[in-house]
């Protein structure tokens, strides 16, 4: 662009593309930057979008345990060894 006078107004580089413009003719987009018409760009729409969380939990839990193991005597005099979580639930392991 070539250096002329315009009275009220000044040159000014595009802050895109670096060429020199009249500041009046150029425009300031969503960023805050001053461009040219060619650089000149809109905000995406997807910018706009309003997005819901997702449900990352169950609806419902229990607490955590362990299964244990849990010794019962029998009338044999043995010993006899169960995994039953539910066993090792009653007895409170
Ligand atoms: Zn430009």
């Amino acid at each position: 662009m070539k250096n002329y006078y315009k009275p009220g107004d000044w040159n000014a580089l595009c802050d895109r593309c670096g060429f020199k413009f009249k500041a009046s003719e150029l425009i300031e987009d969503w960023q805050g930057l001053r461009v040219c018409r060619e650089d000149f760009e809109t905000r995406h729409p997807m910018d706009f979008l309003k997005v819901y969380p997702d449900k990352v939990y169950v609806p419902w839990t229990r607490p955590d345990y362990t299964p244990g193991v849990s010794v019962s005597s029998s009338s044999t005099g043995g010993t006899a060894l169960a995994t039953s979580a539910l066993a090792s639930r009653r007895l409170g392991l």
